[in-house]
């Protein structure tokens, strides 16, 4: 098919991988330190407190990647059936630009901004 050996798709798919391997490895990084973190419990209630404060922070570090990894794997998924550069709600093309500024991109700017 075409769009495989299309440069700019390819370069995407490249882009949108990357991505998505570091996103891998930060929540893996993240799910080490909330088992560290749960382990041995603070001594005192003001340690305890900022542990608590940090696995919040964790779990929102691990949830913003989570779903930062479903929308990669989806463009991915969308490379691949050819439907990359097809807006999902109106059928318009997606210009490579937009896809530059967000990687992710599913749907035409003015469809995104409705
Ligand atoms: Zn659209």
């Amino acid at each position: 098919m075409a769009f495989n050996s299309d440069p700019e798709l390819r370069t995407a798919r490249n882009r949108l991988e990357a991505r998505s391997a570091e996103l891998r490895e930060r929540v893996s990084r993240v799910r080490l330190d909330l088992q560290r973190a749960h382990q041995p419990l603070p001594k005192e209630l003001s340690e305890a407190a900022v542990a608590v404060e940090n696995d919040e922070i964790l779990e929102a570090i691990e949830e913003s990647a989570l779903g930062e990894l479903e929308r990669i794997e989806k463009a991915i998924s969308r490379i691949d059936a050819g439907r990359f550069a097809v807006c999902e709600v109106c059928g318009a093309h997606i210009p490579a630009a937009r896809h530059d500024a967000v990687p992710y991109a599913t749907q035409c700017e003015r469809c995104a901004a409705r």
